[in-house]
């Protein structure tokens, strides 16, 4: 029987190897116990330009003689995928096709009408389904088991299935298929430096916790089931053996066992042997996070660690509540990563603008708090996606909440090479309406924009650290000078537009280029920024009193503009003292007080952590700006960890 896997590729320079393919026919051959006669075709796993034809992605498969096709289904790619399962179905109409994955609306009973051409679901874990269904295919046995649903018999219960132990199971995809691997890896990296191979990798799988927000592959709200020890030991040696720019462990929480750090440990080793620097990622286990903070700095020690994120979705007692994340304590963990902070790891946290319970005051505390836990570099503000087998889709639950919502793309850069999916993003709930939801997005880039990127951080964290004023109340104060008022106006018409109108998404046309709203927020204001730090001192002199010109002379200096001073010198030595109130532990505030002395700061140029930028000198100031622009601003979230301020500048 002639079997072909197919699973889209997100991004097309960087290539995760077909782990899912893997996973599966290893598990047959090695582990299950009955013999299927199988005829392996190589997978797809790449990203292809929207032009390229189903018929050219198969070009190397004989359709026509195809048994089985297998599609893993997500966002980025069902659409695609169902384009090529419709171009199979037409060439032959005998291949059998069953689409998973979590974009698999499979509690829907008409899930097959846009399945059109899908012979049946599969709606639980593969290992646990579809070697029985294969089997049963194969010897004409009857193969409407459990875990499939078939397209003959849609109203089936979705009765849940075991799911695997996965401490019994011996396979291990990357050894057992080392040369394909090997084979994939090197393809990929001959195409040039540009082109990475990623990697799948999992430890364990299930989460204790259930998110209405989130489906792990129906993964959640279950007991952990650990891999043998062995088991992961040897596959990182297979894994590092493909010398993979990155490493994605996916278990949803890592750093909850002990193995955890020996397995970074183990990672470190083979990059040291393989002479391969390898970036890991991974989403750290959500209450005990002291592992994990160990895991991030050995990582980061080594140049392993390009980000690191910390879902904590919001900080208001009753939106967690609601989002059924009462059980995480995000706040209180938030303690256990001071020594990540100090290592200079670069953290980001996540909130999600818009959980049912939300509204605007609460938004905007949820954003400060985020200061107040010492993030002051890259933050991620996402917006509530309903997925499709998430708890917060059912009926029930959305009437609860009155939870309406807006059908848009999610496309987070504008012209990305990365496919822009389609989305339903959560825009009223009982607690806020469409015109609140407006403002909370509006307020969002109004933050990144004018802290996390820079242009009043570093007085915010005087005026937060010294003397004593909120940044809530800062930010209240800076929203209402005449200039921010004016930038701001512009996001909240591209919000209004993008939430009670037909805007796809929320890029900002300005000066002949779509904008990120918040690079958007920063890009106006160093157009400004004279007036605007004008206006700031009108409204803070009585606050700042002596330091006030000191400061938002720093502020401008440190803070990539259009001037580019390559030296000032000014009355008061802040070097210390911001190093100190960057490395502050969280919800605590520096005891330093910056020295009255004659100081020179000194701008190298240098901008990044993850990625070093040298921003030249030029006489031409669209040269000039034109290098701002593609270094900098078109930089992704995740990626700007000190990447707005010349960092040199507080080096002693
Ligand atoms: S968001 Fe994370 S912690 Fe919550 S259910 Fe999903 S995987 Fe588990």
């Amino acid at each position: 029987m002639k079997i072909l896997v197919c699973n889209l590729g997100l991004l097309p320079m960087s290539t995760f190897l077909p782990y899912l393919y893997a996973r599966l026919r290893t598990y047959i051959e090695v582990d299950y116990d009955k013999h299927i006669d199988l005829k392996w075709q190589t997978p797809i796993f790449r990203c292809y330009d929207n032009n390229v034809s189903a018929e050219e992605i198969l070009k190397d498969i004989d359709v026509k003689n195809l048994d089985m096709l297998l599609t893993s289904n997500y966002t980025w790619n069902i659409n695609d995928q169902l384009e090529l399962s419709r171009y199979v179905k037409k060439v032959n109409p005998n291949c059998f096709i069953i689409a998973g994955g979590p974009e698999i609306e499979y509690k829907n009973l008409k899930v097959f009408e846009r399945l059109d051409c899908v012979d049946a679901i599969c709606y639980a874990e593969i290992e646990s389904v579809m070697p029985e269904f294969l089997y049963n295919y194969q010897n004409n046995i009857d193969y409407d088991i459990n875990g499939i649903i078939l397209k003959t018999n849609p109203l089936k219960p979705r009765t849940p299935v075991l799911k695997i132990e996965c401490k019994d199971i011996i396979g291990k995809p990357y050894t057992h298929l080392k040369h394909e691997f090997i084979k994939w890896a090197k393809e990929i990296k001959s195409k040039g430096s540009q082109s990475r191979v990623a990697v799948s990798f999992e430890t364990n799988r299930g989460c204790p916790y259930g998110c209405t927000f989130c489906d792990w592959g129906s993964a959640t709200a279950s007991k952990i089931k650990k891999f043998q020890r062995d088991y992961v030991m040897e596959e990182i040696d297979s894994v590092m053996e493909l010398k993979p720019d990155l490493v994605l462990i996916v278990d949803a929480n890592f750093g909850i066992f002990e193995d955890d750090l020996d397995y970074i440990y183990k990672l470190i080793e083979c990059k040291k042997k393989n002479n391969y620097v390898t970036t890991v990622a991974f989403s750290s286990a959500k209450n005990k996070k002291t592992r994990a903070t160990q895991a991030h700095v050995a990582l980061h020690k080594e140049d392993m660690l390009k980000v690191s994120h910390m879902g904590i979705q919001h900080t208001d007692e009753e939106v967690t509540k609601i989002m059924d994340r009462d059980n995480i304590k995000a706040i209180e963990s938030i303690k256990e990563i001071n020594d990540g902070l100090k290592a200079g790891v670069p953290l980001v946290p996540a909130l999600i603008v818009g959980s049912p319970g939300d509204s605007i005051d609460k938004w905007k505390t949820a954003i400060t708090d985020l200061m107040c836990m010492s993030f002051h570099d890259d933050v991620r503000l996402h917006d509530f996606q309903l997925l499709p087998n998430s708890p917060a889709m059912d009926t029930e639950y959305m009437e609860k909440y009155k939870i309406g919502y807006i059908d848009k793309t999610y496309h987070e850069m504008p012209n990305s090479k990365r496919k822009a999916s389609p989305a339903k993003f959560v825009a009223e709930t009982f607690s806020y309406t469409k015109e609140d939801f407006v403002e909370m997005q509006t307020w969002s880039y109004f933050y990144l924009g004018f802290h996390t990127l820079g242009i009043f951080k570093w007085a915010a964290l005087y005026a937060h650290h010294t003397l004593n004023i909120h940044y809530k109340d800062f930010y209240d104060r800076v929203a209402n000078l005449k200039t921010v008022k004016d930038i701001i106006s512009h996001v909240r018409i591209q919000m209004h537009r993008f939430v009670l109108e037909d805007a796809v998404n929320k890029f900002i046309d300005y000066d002949n280029r779509l904008w990120q709203p918040d690079a958007f927020v920063y890009y106006k204001s160093i157009e400004n920024l004279e007036t605007l730090y004008e206006e700031f001192c009108v409204e803070f002199k009585d606050d700042f009193g002596d330091v006030l010109n000191d400061i938002i002379a720093f502020n401008k200096f440190i803070q990539i503009n259009f001037e580019h001073e390559h030296e000032i010198t000014i009355g008061h030595n802040f070097k210390d003292y911001f190093k100190d109130v960057l490395q502050t532990p969280a919800f605590e505030k520096s005891k330093l007080i910056p020295k009255k002395e004659r100081t020179v700061y000194v701008n190298d140029g240098y901008l990044g952590l993850q990625k070093e930028y040298l921003i030249p000198k030029v006489n031409n100031i669209n040269q000039y700006k034109e290098n701002i622009y593609n270094k900098i601003l078109k930089q992704a979230p995740n990626y700007r960890h000190r990447l707005y301020y010349y960092h040199g500048a507080i080096k002693q």
